[in-house]
């Protein structure tokens, strides 16, 4: 088979779907690889380095993508590239399927497309699991983005000149994102705070040596949201978090918000009356900018400071600003998946595979997600 890698478009994307060290092992599998020239070039992967792990290269995106019988990407393909994948094509990658208005097209042109955030997260699929892998590295990233805004010290010290007091962090949403988010400042030397929707991150927390802050929830609402992802909340619930977050927003020195809910737009956390009530210099990450933001006042992809001067920092894509690293972790959670496919003997599709089932969203010229129910 030929797996095809082209260089993502979106702007400010800064990673790549694979690395010569994924690179080598399908070469070994007897597959050929066609990367995009300068596909790696913002995630510290040279060309010479794909030629040199056995890849090809190829100057353009047309010619990458007629050649690929698998493609893989980070983001979906622009709805321009459909035209030339080859007819039948494998697509893998983050395909926003909530959002994405292509499928569509890739299924008249009989994509077999998997999006990889509709993984389902058991035990076999952690080794797959771009949300994690990327989550990961963007709750480690917001915390040293907080360190850039915060006009102070994050440890506690004592200098002959005086003592400086540790810097307090409030994480909200206690994900992958939040308890990489929480162990960074701690190691930083910050005071951590976090909550989370989930009765089940308390425990998570403190072991990280973070303070809980529970919002009292009744038995129903505990019972509501003892699964892996977080449910909507009632209004009465809210407003009973808005009271309890306001409180403890007053004394923090940097937010780091993370809550998401699958498909739906990002819960708002903190009002514009809460940012109004915190210090100057206080600094908010806010990690859900891109699905809407869990702050009032974030403007999507950008960094403002508030009359009262608080910096609200909706910056995109913070794994991108991990590039190598981040692209090194999704590229390999790539070629675990396409080994439920690929193998040295070729390609076998097997829907019975519920990872597989899960992720496919078009095939076979039909458009399956949202699934009918
Ligand atoms: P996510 O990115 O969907 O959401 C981030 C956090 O925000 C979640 O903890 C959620 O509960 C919280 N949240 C949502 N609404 C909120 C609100 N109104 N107020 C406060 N917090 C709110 O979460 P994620 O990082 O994808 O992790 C979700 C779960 O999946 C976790 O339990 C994680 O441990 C689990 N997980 C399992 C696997 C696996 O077994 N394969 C892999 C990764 C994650």
């Amino acid at each position: 088979m030929q797996i095809a890698i082209p260089a993502e478009r979106l702007a400010g994307e800064s990673r790549v779907a694979a690395t010569p060290e994924t690179v080598k092992k399908l070469v070994a599998m007897g597959h050929a690889v066609v990367v995009e020239a300068g596909a790696g070039n913002m995630a510290a992967v040279p060309d010479a380095a794909y030629a040199e792990a056995g890849a090809t290269l190829a100057a353009s995106r047309a010619a990458v993508l007629a050649q690929g019988d698998i493609v893989l990407t980070v983001r979906p393909l622009p709805e321009d590239a459909i035209a030339e994948l080859k007819e039948g094509a494998v697509l893998i990658g983050q395909l926003a399927p909530f959002q994405n208005t292509t499928f569509p097209q890739l299924a008249a042109r009989k994509v077999s497309a998997f999006a990889m955030e509709l993984l389902p997260r058991t035990t076999r699929a952690q080794s797959m699991d771009v949300l994690s892998s990327q989550n990961n590295i963007a709750g480690y990233r917001a915390v040293l983005l907080a360190t850039h805004y915060y006009p102070r010290f994050m440890p506690m010290l004592m200098t002959a000149a005086g003592t400086v007091k540790p810097a307090r962090v409030l994480i909200m949403g206690v994900g992958v994102a939040g308890l990489q988010a929480i162990a960074t400042a701690k190691r930083l030397g910050a005071v951590v705070e976090a909550t989370d929707v989930r009765p089940s991150t308390k425990e998570q927390v403190e072991s990280l040596g973070g303070k809980f802050i529970e919002v009292p929830m009744s038995e129903e609402e505990k019972k509501a949201n003892d699964g892996v992802y977080a449910k909507e909340m009632s209004d009465d619930y809210k407003r009973r978090q808005a009271e309890l977050v306001a409180k403890h927003a007053r004394q923090a020195d940097i937010i780091i918000t993370t809550a998401l809910i699958p498909g739906k737009k990002a819960p708002t956390l903190i009002s514009r009356e809460i940012v109004a009530a915190m210090k100057p210099g206080s600094v908010i990450i806010d990690i859900a900018a891109e699905a809407g933001g869990n702050c009032e006042l974030t403007v999507p992809g950008e960094v403002h400071r508030t009359d009262n001067g608080v910096s609200v920092v909706g910056l995109y894509n913070l794994p991108g600003l991990l590039a190598a690293d981040a692209s090194s972790l999704y590229a390999k959670n790539l070629l675990t998946f396409l080994s439920l496919m690929l193998s040295k003997e070729g390609f076998t599709l097997n829907l019975e595979d519920d990872l597989l089932a899960a992720t496919l969203v078009t095939h076979d010229g039909q458009v399956r997600f949202p699934a009918a129910n």
